[in-house]
């Protein structure tokens, strides 16, 4: 087991190459079990939703399952759903005020650290309301995924994939997910040994954590990140860093692909180019822009 650093910045290379891996919906299929069983349940609960419960949950899992907002932070996530949900007809007909959350948005725009320890700060400093529903909610989702999501292994390929990985590379974990669930899913499958730090959203944004890991330590061309949304490869484009998309819907198609091909030619130097671009293509049209209802 290599020990963890104490933070990012601290992070030395040990080799020439360096890939940043997402966590959920990328290593391990938790994303539907999260967002369908702990997530959009308990929003409907907290922001009194239950009269359009059913075009709650479909709104929620468009914007954090199944379009280009898949993988974003919870906070975001929220805020987007609500703005969605407001606009449908469905929920217009029902005469349901959807509050304007203005103290949320206001978090959102100022706090670099979207998690759980900033918001806590944040509610303890203000004492509003909609701060501490939005505390309550996502309190709430952290201790019913601990209940109910485990025994999820990560995907094929992924196991092979870090070990391959290890003999020339550096990797971390990136991701938005919390710190807590993170380090037991990664532990829980002896995943832990191959990575030299697990970065959950209380380490900041993507784009900022594959940047404190990175930048200025690896040439850029030798730096990928690994996600499985668009999310991470706007992490990866805005540190000039390739990325291999991990298809939902073919998460185990694409690890098979990155295991046999994909890593070989990031290690060869064959990968930026054409080889890029077309599983970038792919991998985005899957994931629609605009919501089904709307079409
Ligand atoms: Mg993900």
């Amino acid at each position: 087991m290599i020990a963890l650093e104490e933070t990012l910045i601290d992070l030395q290379p040990n080799n020439e190459f360096f890939i940043g891996i997402d966590s959920d919906g990328c290593a391990f299929d938790t994303m539907e079990i999260k967002h369908k069983k702990c997530f959009a349940p308990i929003f409907i609960n907290h922001f009194n939703l239950q009269s359009v419960s059913k075009y709650a949950t479909e709104t929620w899992e468009f914007v954090n399952l199944y379009s280009r907002t898949r993988g974003t932070n919870r906070f975001a996530g929220l805020i987007t759903t609500l703005d969605l949900l407001a606009k449908r007809d469905e929920v217009i007909m029902e005469k349901l005020q959807v509050p304007e959350f203005k103290s949320i948005r206001d978090w959102i725009a100022r706090e670099l650290k979207l998690g759980n320890p900033a918001l806590k700060r944040a509610v303890d400093e203000t004492n509003d309301s909609d701060l501490s529903r939005l505390y309550n909610w996502s309190f709430e989702v952290n201790e019913s995924i601990g209940r109910i999501v485990r025994n999820i292994p990560p995907f094929s390929y992924v196991k092979k994939s870090l070990e391959q990985i290890t003999n020339n590379a550096d990797a971390i974990v990136i991701s938005s997910a919390n710190q807590e669930s993170l380090n037991r899913e990664w532990s829980e499958n002896d995943l832990e040994q191959y990575v030299r730090f697990i970065a959950g959203q209380e380490s900041g944004n993507k784009k900022d954590c594959f940047s404190q890991a990175a930048k200025g330590k690896y040439s850029p061309d030798k730096t990928l990140m690994v996600g499985d949304a668009p999310g991470d490869m706007a992490a990866a484009k805005a540190n000039n860093a390739l990325f291999f998309p991990i298809i939902p819907g073919e998460e185990e198609k694409s690890w098979e692909l990155f295991y046999k091909e994909g890593l070989n030619k990031f290690f060869e130097g064959s990968y930026v180019g054409e080889y890029e671009s077309q599983l970038k293509r792919r991998f985005l049209a899957h994931l629609p822009e605009h919501p089904p209802w709307q079409r």
